[in-house]
């Protein structure tokens, strides 16, 4: 188990506001932003990441807010939904929350057997509550708003859409452990269990779709989850061994990470547990200072100057 992929780590989204984005995550869905940093390489732009207390591997969805880029669309070779678990008898809770802050969303359909709630945040970006069939355990961010009995707990699956499902699919069982578990139609289910949550990838195969538009509502990449560097590194050979390009390591601040784009055209990163989110703040301060990496920190009056207010 220790030498394997641990499900999901996170998933990097595209949004136009600042402001706009870090409410809907932090008080719709009641979120805990638990990091606020900039893009790397681009820090005139903010990099949020929205989790549970800590910001556990399996929680968090981050996003680049790219002000005036535009909305994209979805289309294959994408990361196409996202799925957050919740409780049991939540999904009226979340109907009538969203209904009140004019929340795009549709009615409730079943996949594999269970509930889903289809909705978009503010900039279109496509995710589901689901209702697992076995409960999720993990203690979950609450607010006074979204309390323990209806928040999210973290991620329960992701979609990809693609023309052909094969060459990504064989990446996923053959290097990442993955197991297929069923198939609906077009849409198979990979699963690992290794973890018992984020543990789902769901593939949709659609041969006559086209490609989309990477911009605002759109997924930018999914991150794998790994125990350490050690693993990380052992998986960088697994993917070069397959002939796919990667990256070296990055650091990532919060994380150590390799890019590589999957066959089927989806960017792939594999991120580590270590350090955490509480690298550079302790875990009651998560999120409510602007973190810099060291790089920036000579420049950081002109980058604060430069960031859209949040409030
Ligand atoms: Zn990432």
């Amino acid at each position: 188990m220790e030498n394997s992929i641990l499900g999901l780590h996170h998933i990097t989204a595209i949004a136009n506001n600042a402001r706009r984005n870090y409410e809907f995550y932090s008080k719709v869905m009641g979120l805990r932003l638990v990091k606020k940093t900039v893009n790397f390489d681009d820090p005139g732009t903010y990099h949020f990441y929205f989790g549970d207390e800590t910001g556990s591997p399996g929680t968090i969805l981050t996003f680049f807010p790219w002000e005036g880029i535009g909305a994209g669309y979805n289309g294959t070779g994408m990361i196409t939904g996202i799925g957050y678990s919740v409780p049991e008898g939540s999904l009226d809770f979340w109907v009538n929350r969203f209904s009140n802050f004019n929340i795009k969303q549709d009615a409730v359909v079943e996949v594999f057997g269970e509930q889903h709630l289809p909705f978009q945040d503010p900039d279109g970006l496509k995710i589901n509550l689901v209702v697992p069939a076995k409960p999720d355990l993990r203690t979950p961010w609450q607010t006074e708003e979204v309390t323990g009995a209806v928040a999210t707990r973290g991620f329960h699956h992701i979609t990809l859409l693609l023309k052909n499902a094969t060459p990504t699919a064989s990446v996923l069982t053959d290097i990442f452990g993955y197991k297929l578990l069923k198939q609906e139609g077009n849409r198979y289910r990979f699963i690992t269990d290794t973890v018992e949550n984020a543990s789902i990838v769901d593939i949709v195969e659609a041969p006559n779709v086209e490609a989309g538009r990477s911009a605002a509502g759109t997924n930018h990449h999914v991150a794998f989850r790994v125990k350490n560097e050690e693993v990380l590194m052992q998986f960088r050979e697994k993917v070069i061994a397959r002939g796919l390009n990667i990256t070296p390591k990055i650091d990532r601040d919060y994380f150590f990470s390799l890019y590589f784009r999957e066959p089927g055209g989806v960017l792939f990163e594999l991120a580590t547990d270590n350090p955490g989110f509480t690298k550079d703040e302790p875990a009651s301060e998560l999120g409510s200072a602007l973190k810099l990496p060291k790089q920036y920190e000579a420049s950081r009056k002109e980058i604060e100057a430069h960031l859209p207010a949040l409030s």
